[in-house]
């Protein structure tokens, strides 16, 4: 194994294979199956981890249940569990670069972004979710029909809930996840995804060292179809919040309802529309343009793959868009100067490489990009990848690439725009670059999108609400909306007479 001994993470990755995390406990999976996980950006095996399968899932959330029915986490005193999550955004901030590193390792992503967005972020969603501990509160109502009664409402947690997250943010994920899900009192099972599952597993470590009471929050990594599949089917889990595919996000659904209809919040893919109109700034749009696609190489639910131009403006933009590209420095998330780093797997790569030929058979003008860089062929690297005069009814203006591929689509006015725009089976966010104040806001109402950033792109705060309209999801994350999704709402109503 080629990490360097002065890694922070070094330590952590020695020591092999990584375990369950089962009630408190690490415990190899019962069928002693590990799985191993690369880094991208060579193919070597960074660490070998245990594979929990179904039994192992029903091992966790029986754990969970334990925990959750004895009350240990759900019936502290708020303002215990408020501190207990808070210490984890302390010791996640402390060890920021060990997660980092384990993120950028595992999944490829620039350090930098790790070191700047994702891990401070994930400490954040902690502090945040903290402070909702102690403010659960419910409303009373003034009962309108005649009688005498006292009506309030509660809100209880769900219960035991089972949350599978993707592989393209894997500690902020985890922390989007966990965080309200705790701060609500519930017990977790967390399945990170089998392509990055590390800094989960650290995670966990970190909550037992906050006290967090063994079994209220299990972390089993394992496949989708296996352990994925049972946690979203298992009679006894009260609530699935999954993050991933469309296609996934159905399955889970259909589990859901096939099983014990537990409750089901769906994060989904995203087609989004990022817009220049001709009175932008337009050098300020084109590196919005620029960031809004190849961040995170891309695989973000949220990408601006579709950038919309104005006629008018259409050439100039594209044409900044694209000498930023030609600058852009692709290289191993490790690399502290890296722009774009490899993307998670082969089978990624693969899959983008397969949009990037159907492009160019759809018709589409490739105009940089359209593979793998030369000289790179140990790493899942593909070039940053822009297709101009897309037409909207192409595959690749209407499928989630989830890479670092963007097709660059002209629109006449805003009538035009709006719907081209919405002309998506997804609606998770947009955005708009306009200097026109009322401009902004009429399409800000007009696109079907959870968000929609005007002069902006990527901007996401513990406190913003995050979901999609359409085939992006069901529910919304973040801010107080997630107490919505991690707690029952109960009604008491008391006869006074
Ligand atoms: P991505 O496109 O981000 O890989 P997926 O939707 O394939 O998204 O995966 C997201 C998460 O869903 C991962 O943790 C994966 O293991 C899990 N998963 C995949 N298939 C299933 C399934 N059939 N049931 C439950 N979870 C699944």
């Amino acid at each position: 194994m080629a990490i360097a001994e002065d890694l922070e993470v070094a330590s952590f990755l020695k020591g092999q294979p990584k375990k369950l995390f089962i009630g408190g406990r690490w415990v190899d999976s019962a069928s002693g199956k590990t799985f191993e996980t690369l880094d991208p950006a060579t193919g070597e095996v960074l660490a070998r981890v245990a594979e929990a399968g179904a039994e192992d899932v029903d091992r966790a959330v029986a754990a969970a249940r334990k925990s959750f029915d004895s009350g240990v986490w759900r019936d502290l005193p708020p303002a215990e569990r408020a501190r207990a999550l808070w210490r984890v955004g302390d010791m996640i901030e402390e060890r920021a670069l060990e997660f980092a590193q384990l993120d950028s390792l595992d999944n490829g992503m620039p350090i930098n972004d790790a070191l700047i967005w994702f891990v401070p972020f994930a400490a954040a969603t902690f502090r945040y979710y903290a402070g909702w501990a102690t403010k659960l509160d419910g409303a009373t109502q003034q009962i309108s029909l005649p009688g005498n009664y006292l009506s309030y409402t509660l809100r209880q947690p769900v219960g035991v809930v089972g949350q599978i997250i993707p592989w393209n943010l894997p500690i902020m994920m985890a922390a989007w996840k966990i965080a309200p899900a705790l701060a609500c009192g519930n017990s977790v099972v967390l399945k990170p995804s089998e392509e990055t599952p590390l800094s989960a597993l650290l995670l966990a470590e970190l909550l037992q060292q906050a006290d967090v009471p063994d079994g209220v929050v299990n972390v089993v990594p394992g496949f989708g179809e296996t352990a994925g599949a049972r946690l979203a089917s298992h009679p006894d889990v009260d609530k699935v919040a999954f993050t991933g595919s469309t296609e996934v996000g159905r399955l889970i659904a259909k589990a859901a309802a096939d099983s014990n209809l537990k409750r089901v919040s769906l994060e989904l893919g995203g087609k989004s529309p990022n817009i220049v109109f001709a009175d932008a700034d337009l050098a300020k749009a084109a590196s919005g343009a620029f960031f809004g696609i190849f961040f995170n190489q891309g695989q973000m639910c949220s990408a601006g793959s579709r950038l919309f131009v104005q006629e008018k403006v259409y050439d100039e933009t594209v044409d900044s868009l694209l000498k930023t590209v030609a600058e852009a420095r692709v290289g191993p998330g490790m690399d502290p100067v890296t722009q774009i780093g490899p993307l998670v797997s082969k089978t990624q790569m693969d899959r983008v490489l397969g949009y990037i030929n159907l492009g160019n058979k759809e018709g589409a003008r490739m105009l940089i990009g359209g593979g793998r860089p030369e000289g790179m062929d140990r790493g899942n690297f593909v070039q940053p990848t822009v297709f101009a005069d897309v037409d909207g009814k192409m595959r690749i203006a209407q499928e989630e690439i989830f890479g670092p591929v963007v097709a660059a689509i002209p629109f006449k006015d805003e009538e035009d725009l709006v719907q081209k725009a919405n002309n998506t089976m997804y609606g998770l966010v947009a955005g708009v670059w306009t200097r026109d104040v009322g401009r902004a806001h009429r399409v800000a109402h007009a696109l079907k999108a959870g968000t929609v950033y005007v002069n902006c792109y990527h901007i996401v705060d513990p406190v913003t609400p995050w979901g999609g309209f359409k085939q992006s999801g069901w529910g919304r994350e973040l801010g107080p909306y997630a107490l919505d999704l991690y707690t029952e709402l109960k009604n008491v109503i008391v006869d006074l007479s």
